[in-house]
């Protein structure tokens, strides 16, 4: 049996990818791995959506050419974001036989039977290599098959993805050129596999897309009011045995009154919402192409707090967008001053190919982005500690996932607002929605004593 490595870089979308990826592998006989010196095949699916995260998984790629020396018939892949938006061009990389875009994912059995094979007929005189960057109408539906509980403990989480592409076209996100236009799944598809999923016994869900906010907004027409997104929370919510209902990532755009009117409606909508603001500045704002205002953003959290009192709040930010002044950073830094977000994804502006904001005049040194970066890391981290400390003393739901990386009795939840929680377990907490008593936390973590104990 041939052994796959799959190596996944970037968000909850590709790791999403991956895992279905290995699920039909596995259904094709391959055995999938975690290390990959035991590997006949390796996968890196990528991301683009800074150049950081390109850069590693071509240095990757480098060292694995090194390895295929010694091992002359190893498989080696691109797929994904970066597959998609290079295609060809990675086949400059010694040793990469495989490149397979974002919506061809499900014919990588096909290419790695194909691949194989070539492998062992030795007398081939050309190398045998296969790029497919191609469009895949339908290819939304393809993303369905889960690997659950790979190391055979119960998995009691999973993502579920509903729709692939966005149509958003913000001046410095590749997305739209690596993901392609929106595609939504139909909510029927999208109910079944939750339903299978709660047969495994997984608890909580958290629906994937690119701009979930905008699911089903070509297919589905609205009804009482209500866009096809809350449509479908309200179908997810229906599931018997769901206990809890997540989804990511939105667009504040998408954040209408239906939206928040669900969050006070639907008990199992877990009371976080994350809202990606980018930049305090109107100013900036406009350029990032954004479609709203500082004053529009507030009024949605303040909207979503009045709705749920206790929701989390979490964003993204972007330092140094080409032409940031001091003045539109300090914008940022007072809207950071006035939501106090419980969890900040904090980015440096990073150039990418074919968006608009590549070429625009003003680029900002490194320095600059990264100055600004770090003062809102530590205004950031400053109100998540003080958040976090608030708990302490109070006892919070948390939905038991599994042993915590540091192992021994130590296992981890997550409790509604998606915070983790650690604690002193055993097996049989696995999956049970805990009550835990919050004895100390810091900006990462919450550590606590669960309520009951003869649970
Ligand atoms: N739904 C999100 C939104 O409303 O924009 C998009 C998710 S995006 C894939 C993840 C985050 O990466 C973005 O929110 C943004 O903060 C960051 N990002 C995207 N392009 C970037 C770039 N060129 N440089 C730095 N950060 C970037």
């Amino acid at each position: 049996m041939k052994h796959v490595y799959i190596k996944t870089y970037g968000c909850q979308m590709n790791e999403r990818d991956s895992e279905a990826v290995a699920a039909m592998l596995r259904g094709r006989g391959y055995a999938i791995t975690n290390s990959e010196n035991d590997a006949d095949v390796i996968l890196l699916n990528t991301c683009s959506v800074r150049d950081m995260a390109e850069q590693k998984a071509l240095g990757k790629m480098t060292m694995l050419a090194q390895l295929k020396r010694q091992k002359p018939d190893l498989v080696l892949g691109f797929m994904g974001c970066m597959a998609q938006s290079r295609g060809n061009e990675l086949l400059q990389n010694p040793g990469v036989d495989l490149v397979v875009g974002t919506q061809r994912f499900h014919h990588v059995p096909d290419y790695i039977d194909q691949l194989v094979a070539a492998k062992e007929n030795h007398d081939l005189m050309v190398p045998f290599r296969i790029v497919d960057v191609a469009d895949e109408p339908g290819s939304e539906s393809t993303i369905r098959d889960h690997v659950l509980g790979t190391n055979g403990d119960r998995q009691v989480t999973a993502y579920v993805s509903i729709m692939q592409g966005c149509d958003m076209y913000c001046s410095f996100c590749i997305v739209p050129y690596t993901r392609g236009t929106e595609r939504s799944r139909p909510i029927n598809e999208i109910v079944n596999e939750v339903q299978q999923l709660v047969a495994q016994g997984v608890k909580e869900v958290t629906l994937l897309g690119q701009i979930v906010t905008s699911y089903g907004r070509k297919t589905i027409p609205k009804k009482s009011g209500k866009s096809a997104f809350v449509q479908l929370l309200e179908a997810v919510h229906e599931v018997k045995g769901m206990e809890r209902i997540r989804f990511t990532s939105p667009h504040p755009k998408g954040f209408g009154d239906d939206l928040v009117q669900a969050y006070r409606d639907l008990p199992r909508l877990c009371e976080h919402a994350h809202l990606p603001v980018q930049s305090g500045s109107d100013r900036l704002l406009k350029a990032m192409n954004r479609g709203y205002s500082r004053d529009w953003y507030l009024r949605i959290i303040g909207k979503l707090r009045d709705a749920r009192p206790d929701i989390a709040i979490s964003t993204d930010i972007i330092s140094g967008f080409p032409g940031e002044t001091e003045e539109d950073f300090e914008q940022t830094v007072s809207l950071a001053r006035d939501v106090r977000f419980d969890q900040a994804y904090l980015f440096k502006y990073s150039k990418r190919r074919d968006t608009p904001a590549a070429d625009m005049p003003e680029q900002l040194d490194d320095e600059v982005k990264e100055r600004r970066n770090q003062l809102l890391l530590a205004l950031t981290n400053d109100f998540i500690a003080q958040r976090n400390q608030q708990l302490v003393g109070q006892t919070v739901e948390i939905l038991v996932e599994g042993r915590s990386e540091k192992g021994g009795k130590r296992f981890f939840g997550r409790t509604r607002t998606n915070k983790i929680v650690v604690f002193d377990g055993d097996e049989r907490h696995r999956g049970a929605l805990l009550p835990v008593r919050i004895d100390r936390a810091n900006t990462t973590t919450l550590y606590g004593d669960p309520a009951i104990h003869n649970l």
